[in-house]
C-alpha cells in the first residue's frame, strides 16, 4: 500500500509529479543544453507561473539555487555589508542568524523561546542594520509569524531590506509585495517535490542595493550571488549548470496549483489545519506545542505527546501514515505534523481517524 507522509519536508509529493516527470524525461530535459532556446523557455515558463500563482507584481524578479540554505548565505553575502537583524525562535531562523556571524557581519536578533513568537511592536532593530531576516514558518517548532507583523517592519524600517524565509508555508502567506523585498522557499515543502531546488524572489531594490555593495568593493560568493543570479538571470539562464527537470517539474506543479485556484488551496489549507488542531486540543494523547493563537502554523502542526512520540510515530507507520519526528531536542516528546497542498481533506481525516484509535 503507498504511504501518506505528513513529514515537514522532504513530504508528500504532489499527486501530478510523476505525470510530470516521466513528461519530462520523455522531451529529454535531463540532457539539453541550459544555454538553449528550450530551457530558457522553461525558465520563462515557471517563474511567470510562480508570478501568477503568488500575485507578484511586475519589479519582481525570480532566481533559483540548489536549496533554500544556499539562498541563507547568498542574501547575507550579496545584500549586506555590514550588519543583519534576525528573528530567531527555532532551529532554522536560528541557522540564517549564525550564517550571518559566519559571513563576518554583525548579527543582532530578537529570541523567543521555542514554541512562542514575537510581540512585533516591542522589538527595536539597530540602525546600523541593513537586512531585517524573518522566518515566516518556523518549522522546526510550528510558529508563524503573521504576515501583518512582517508588514509592519517595512512601515517602521523602510530603509532596511526585509527578508522572509517562507519555506515550510509559501504558497499559504499571502504577501503585500510592498511591504517585502525579498522571500526564499525551497520545493520539497509545499510545493510536494523532490529535494533539490532553490526558489529566490527579489525585488529591484534589492538589486540596486547588491549593485551599490559590489560597486564599493564589497566581495560577495563566487559561486552564486544574487548579481550572478541576475545577470544569467535576464537571458532566462542560471549561473551553473541548473536542476532543469525541476526547474520544468515546479512549473507544471504550480500549473496544477493555478488550475485549483490558490484561494482554493490557503481554505483547504486552512480547513485541514482546523481538523488537526482541533483533534490535539480535545485529545488526551496530544497538546499543541504553540499556545498563541495567531502564532500557530497551518502548515507545520507541531504537538506535545503524553506517551514517547517513537511509538506513536511506528503505530502509525504501520497504518502507512508518515509523521514527522520532533526536532532536535524534542524527539521524543513532540510529533510535527505537515499540512501541505499535496494532502487532502481525507488524507487528513483518515490520518486522524488512525491516531484517534491509537490506546491511550
Ligand atoms: C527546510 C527549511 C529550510 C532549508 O531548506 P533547504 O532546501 O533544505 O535548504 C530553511 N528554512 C526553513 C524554514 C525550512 O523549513
Amino acid at each position: 500500500m503507498e504511504k501518506i507522509f505528513f513529514t515537514p519536508g522532504p513530504a508528500q509529493l504532489y499527486p501530478t509529479v510523476q505525470k510530470h516527470l516521466l513528461e519530462a524525461l520523455n522531451q529529454n530535459l535531463g540532457s539539453i543544453s541550459h544555454r538553449g532556446k528550450q530551457f530558457q523557455g522553461i525558465f520563462a515558463e515557471t517563474t511567470s507561473n510562480l508570478k501568477s500563482l503568488l500575485g507578484i507584481p511586475e519589479g519582481f524578479n525570480i532566481y533559483f539555487t540548489g536549496s533554500a540554505t544556499e539562498i541563507w548565505e547568498k542574501s547575507l553575502s550579496s545584500c549586506a555589508g555590514k550588519s543583519s537583524f534576525h528573528f530567531v525562535n527555532g532551529s532554522f531562523s536560528k541557522k540564517y542568524f549564525e550564517f550571518s556571524k559566519d559571513l563576518g557581519l554583525t548579527a543582532h536578533k530578537a529570541e523567543a523561546p521555542m514554541g512562542e513568537g514575537f510581540d512585533i511592536s516591542k522589538i527595536e532593530i539597530p540602525s546600523e542594520v541593513e537586512m531585517i531576516c524573518c522566518t515566516q514558518n518556523e518549522t522546526s517548532t510550528g510558529v508563524q509569524m503573521p504576515v501583518a507583523d512582517i508588514h509592519s517592519l517595512k512601515d517602521r524600517y523602510s530603509d532596511k531590506l526585509v527578508f522572509v524565509d517562507a519555506v515550510s508555508s509559501i504558497p499559504h502567506p499571502v504577501f503585500d509585495w510592498s511591504k517585502v523585498d525579498s522571500v526564499l522557499f525551497s520545493v520539497q515543502k509545499a510545493f510536494g517535490m523532490p529535494a533539490g531546488l532553490g526558489v529566490w524572489i527579489v525585488n529591484q531594490k534589492t538589486i540596486d542595493i547588491a549593485k551599490a555593495l559590489k560597486a564599493q568593493g564589497h566581495k560577495a560568493t563566487p559561486y552564486h550571488n544574487l548579481l550572478s543570479l541576475v545577470e544569467n538571470g535576464a537571458k532566462n539562464e542560471t549561473p551553473a549548470t541548473p536542476n532543469t527537470l525541476y526547474i520544468y517539474l515546479l512549473g507544471k506543479i504550480v500549473a496544477d496549483m493555478l488550475g485549483k485556484g490558490v484561494e482554493n488551496i490557503r481554505k483547504e489549507t486552512s480547513q485541514k489545519a482546523n481538523l488537526i488542531y482541533d483533534f490535539c486540543a480535545k485529545s488526551e494523547m496530544f497538546d499543541p506545542f504553540v499556545k498563541h493563537l495567531a502564532h500557530r502554523s497551518e502548515t507545520v502542526v507541531v504537538a506535545n505527546t503524553k506517551a514517547p512520540a517513537a511509538g506513536i510515530i511506528e503505530s502509525l507507520k504501520k497504518e502507512n501514515i508518515v509523521l514527522g519526528a520532533g526536532y532536535g531536542t524534542y524527539k521524543d516528546s513532540q510529533v510535527r505534523i505537515a499540512n501541505f497542498p499535496a494532502l487532502s481533506v481525507e488524507n487528513v481525516e483518515l490520518m486522524l481517524e488512525k491516531l484517534k484509535k491509537l490506546p491511550a
